[in-house]
């Protein structure tokens, strides 16, 4: 498995502890989370954009409009930096200082190319649709020809990597812990409601298997 070596870029300096540099760490916070946030500058000012994304082996692609700036920047090659964060509770102390969050993030460093081919484009677009919901590329009507056209898909092959993970209980002051007050954690996690029927959805049209699933709703 890839490990990335820290550099000055990457080593994370404030609680290193929480820091883990390999692909096995890594690798699941970018699948399991649902949307990336792309930051690039152009022209000097620092852009930060929420995106859907999904990763291939050593790289995540991202796709949208041709006309997107986010796409078109993302597509010169300039240095791009994709964050993905996942908050699995709250952590309530008893001093107010000590609060914090329990979370699973990752911080990737690379550069953006176009996609190549239509067979890379494609492969993306269903990687992209199968991290969202797995099942649906296998069901959707596929992209036609106009559709292939007007969507711009963007490869960021994954130069520097880290992951900071935080877990467990609070963390307070020795002489706090007897104190009369609650202290724990609330945990938390994606949880998806029913599917709600398209008003438009044409008779007889079931809800397919794999969106109800416990995977994916979270309940
Ligand atoms: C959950 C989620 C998923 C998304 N998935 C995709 C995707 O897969 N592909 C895709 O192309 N786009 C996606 N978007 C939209 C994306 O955030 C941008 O809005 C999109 O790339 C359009 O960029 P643009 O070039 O029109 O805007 P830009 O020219 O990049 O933006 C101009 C200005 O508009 C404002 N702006 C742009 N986007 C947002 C935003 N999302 N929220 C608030 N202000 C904004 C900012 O001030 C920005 O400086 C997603 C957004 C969200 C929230």
């Amino acid at each position: 498995m890839t490990e990335f070596a820290p550099t000055d870029r990457n080593r994370v300096r404030r609680l290193p502890a929480r820091a883990r540099y390999d692909a096995e760490t890594i690798y699941p916070i970018i699948d399991e989370a649902l949307i990336c946030h792309v930051g690039f500058v152009a022209d000097g000012q620092p852009f930060v954009i929420p995106t859907i994304h999904a990763r291939m082996g050593d790289t995540i692609v991202l796709h949208g409009a041709k006309a997107s700036r986010l796409l078109k920047h993302a597509a010169t090659g300039e240095p791009l930096c994709i964050t993905c964060t996942i908050v699995d509770g709250l952590v309530l102390a008893r001093s107010v200082f000590h609060h914090s969050m329990n979370y699973r993030s990752a911080v990737v460093f690379g550069r953006g190319r176009l996609a190549e081919s239509e067979a890379e484009k494609w492969a993306a677009l269903e990687a992209i649709t199968e991290h969202v919901m797995p099942g649906r590329w296998a069901d959707a009507r596929l992209p036609n020809e106009l559709e292939m056209n007007a969507t711009s898909v963007v490869l960021v092959e994954i130069e520097e990597a880290t992951a900071k993970v935080r877990s467990g209980p609070p963390g307070d002051e020795e002489e706090d812990y007897a104190l009369p007050i609650w202290a724990g954690v609330l945990p938390s996690q994606i949880e998806f409601g029913a599917p709600v029927d398209d008003p438009k959805l044409g008779e007889g049209i079931g809800v397919p298997g794999y969106i109800n699933t416990k995977e994916r709703r979270g309940i």
